[in-house]
């Protein structure tokens, strides 16, 4: 499965002189999807062998290896490789990979002098782990989904209350027996989230808790969750617990996941377009984001997932810039072009102790491809 080490490790690979194609290519069986495969690959190849021609002729050859290669593979591509699959070549440096994905992914090829890992990376972020709990007056059920698969299942149950019989009972009893079962199903609450809890503070712990069941049943989990653990609530369904399977669990739970990633971007989006209105604290656009990159000066990056933008990297200064030219405005450098200028931010901003956010959903961030938080508050400069 994928996860980030592997993403670590492929990012680390080093190619030495020769470049690395980068690969992605989507098999959700959608619409002719698979049936349009082969040459939805060949156009991928065929634009690759266009833009290298301009590379020296030892890069040339590796990249040409690696078209041949995998020209000759793409009757292989089917859907047991997942939703889609990463290949990445280099035939000069030896490196040949591939990656199943978990979700679905926009075709693309990329030339680089690493491997190209961003879709990995909002991958990795979007496929968070879930913990589905649907719960029932005495039984609670407790799913882990990472990655978009199943992990463990458990299932607890609290002692069932006798069946009492009312016949002859005065008003009195009944009400005794209610109480007590009421009780008992408070109990059984108690249980689940204290084990929620556990499973929350150790063993990997969850990103996301998605509750299910009746309505009764899930407010009464809800009102016994604690703080940590009701902090990563993400959303409720209805569902039957008599009738439930894994997989029409984690149909609900991607649902609600979904919805909960839509209002999460949504907020993070506007708190960071709020946080630059007032001032100092945040920033927006890429040639904006580059410098404040540059300058180690960024807590956390948001970028607009499936964009990229070409830009170059000054061979002296270190600079990421999205100008193209020869010459580094500021040192004077040699720039050396770069095809995705966000992957090269998003690596600085890691290598720096700060985070990156991919924003999935189009919004606000879409107009300005990207924005920062930034560390400090940077000294006004009077421009006069
Ligand atoms: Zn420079």
């Amino acid at each position: 499965m994928l996860d980030q080490a592997q993403i670590d490790r492929l990012r680390q690979t080093d190619a030495g002189e020769f470049p690395v194609l980068s690969v992605y290519v989507n098999l959700e069986p959608g619409p002719d999807s698979l049936r349009t495969l082969p040459p939805r690959i060949k156009d991928l190849l065929a634009q690759v062998e266009i833009s290298s021609e301009s590379l020296p002729r030892p890069q040339r050859l590796s990249i040409r290896e690696d078209v041949r290669a995998l020209s000759r593979d793409v009757g292989r591509f089917g859907t047991d490789l997942g939703h889609g699959v990463a290949i990445f070549l280099s035939s000069g440096a030896g490196i040949d990979e591939q990656f199943a994905l978990p979700g679905p992914v926009r075709d693309r090829a990329i030339v680089d002098a690493g491997p190209y890992t961003r879709p990995l990376e909002a991958m990795i972020e979007h496929y968070q782990s879930y913990c589905v709990t649907v719960i029932g007056r005495r039984i609670g059920s407790i799913f882990r989904f990472s990655m978009d698969q199943l992990d463990t299942w458990e299932e607890m149950r609290d002692e069932e209350i006798r069946k009492a019989n009312y016949g002859g009972f005065s008003g009195y009893e009944e009400q005794r027996v209610r109480a007590r079962a009421e009780e008992m199903a408070a109990r059984h609450y108690r249980h689940v989230a204290e084990r929620l809890a556990e499973l929350r503070r150790t063993d990997g712990g969850f990103d996301l808790l998605i509750v299910g069941g009746s309505d009764v049943h899930v407010a009464g989990l809800l009102d016994v969750l604690p703080t940590d653990v009701a902090a990563v609530m993400a959303g409720t369904f209805v569902v039957d617990p008599g009738t439930m399977t894994p997989a029409t669990v984690l149909e609900h739970a991607r649902r609600v996941a979904a919805e909960w990633e839509v209002e999460e971007e949504r907020r993070l989006v506007a708190d960071l377009f709020d946080a630059a209105a007032s001032g100092g604290t945040a920033i927006l656009g890429l040639e904006e984001a580059c410098v404040a990159v540059n300058r180690r000066a960024v807590e956390v990056l948001y970028i607009q997932a499936e964009r990229t933008t070409p830009g170059s990297v000054c061979l002296e200064c270190e600079r990421v810039t999205c100008e193209t030219g020869s010459v580094c405005a500021i040192c004077g450098g040699e720039l050396s072009a770069v095809p995705d200028v966000v992957d090269r931010l998003s690596e600085l901003v890691r290598s720096t102790g700060g985070r990156v956010r991919h924003i999935l959903n189009e919004g606000p961030l879409a107009e300005v491809e990207a924005g920062a938080l930034l560390r400090y508050v940077s000294p006004m400069v009077d421009p006069t």
